[in-house]
């Protein structure tokens, strides 16, 4: 078995995560696994990373994109203009990478209207998390939709001259997919196997419908990395790792310990998602606090999922209290 291991460009994001890993593979041809978000600090890191393997972005043949944030397919865009290079990416992403305003718009509107008065953020910072979003939202390009191939998400994809299976792993995204070479046992993590946990992500409900609780779902993802055979992870962010199942074992721990700790605010009467925040998340910085957002609620649905919990609406925010009190 010719071995070929992903090699990784580092690239600079406008965000406080810090850097994103695009992972090149030059044999048979040039393919990119993601490829950061569009900045002319990004582009400039890309192309000296080719550069690196004497190769420039006209070179690349395929772009491949684990799930469509700005962060991962924001330059997509850029390189299809350069090149021929096809786009790849799952059928649950396409809509991302085609029509990206709209889906940007859409989010937007759900949690300013929806999710976040909801949670009962006060609506200065609704307007700040907005103002947020809507510069997000410009770290990515429309890629044309005749450029973007997709696959299905029980797909093998050819990469590096080997088969790597699809792996669908919602959580971090509903979308999200990640590659596994089961011969060679490496396994491209995307953002669901980082050495620390992501962020479930709120996502728009699906129309006329309920939010679908996102770290449940990370979670059942989990399970379905630890029972994968990995020699090497490649993650989405951070140094390629081994020893895989304790680096889950651990984020599952830590998961179950802030559960805890929530369940106990709430038991003390800290009933809004707000106000949990500001015990949970005290003195941080927003961008983190507007993470620390979506970890809460996580931990909250995971609470509502065990019959722990109870939500109810009251004035248009949403209250937390223990069963039975
Ligand atoms: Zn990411």
């Amino acid at each position: 078995m010719k071995m070929t291991q992903p090699i990784r460009i580092e690239l600079p994001t406008p965000f406080a995560l810090g850097s994103v890993n695009a992972y090149l593979f030059i044999e048979p041809e040039p393919a990119l696994v993601d490829c950061g978000a569009r900045s002319e600090a990004s582009w400039q890191a890309l192309l000296a990373g080719l550069a690196a393997h004497g190769l420039t972005a006209a070179d690349l043949r395929r772009v491949i994109i684990t799930h469509a944030h700005v962060d991962h397919y924001g330059l997509a865009g850029q390189i299809a203009e350069t090149n021929h290079a096809q786009i790849w990416v799952s059928e649950l992403g396409r809509p991302w990478l085609v029509a990206g305003d709209q889906m940007w718009q859409r989010r937007i509107s759900y949690y300013q209207h929806d999710f976040l008065p909801k949670s009962g953020v006060p609506p200065a910072m609704i307007e700040m998390v907005v103002a947020y979003m809507r510069e997000t939202a410009q770290t990515a390009d429309t890629v044309p939709a005749n450029r973007v191939h997709t696959f299905s998400l029980t797909d093998c994809l050819e990469i590096g001259g080997l088969s790597w299976r699809v792996i669908h792993t919602p959580g971090h995204a509903s979308h999200q997919t990640c590659f596994y070479q089961p011969e060679t046992r490496q396994f491209l993590s995307a953002d669901m196997l980082l050495a620390k946990a992501p962020t479930p992500v709120v996502e728009t409900p699906p129309n006329g419908q309920k939010r679908v609780p996102a770290l449940p779902k990370f979670l059942e993802s989990l399970d379905l990395a630890a029972a994968l055979e990995i020699d090497q992870v490649y993650p989405g962010h951070g140094r390629p790792f081994d020893q895989h199942r304790v680096v889950i074992a651990k984020q599952r721990a830590r998961i179950l310990q802030r559960q805890e700790e929530c369940f106990d605010w709430v038991a003390q009467g800290v009933d809004t998602a707000v106000a949990l925040i500001e015990k949970m998340y005290a003195g941080r910085p927003m961008q983190i606090q507007f993470a620390g957002l979506w970890m809460l609620i996580g931990y909250l649905d995971l609470l509502i999922a065990d019959g722990r919990v109870i939500e109810h609406e009251m004035d248009g925010v949403l209250h937390y209290s223990v069963t039975g009190n």
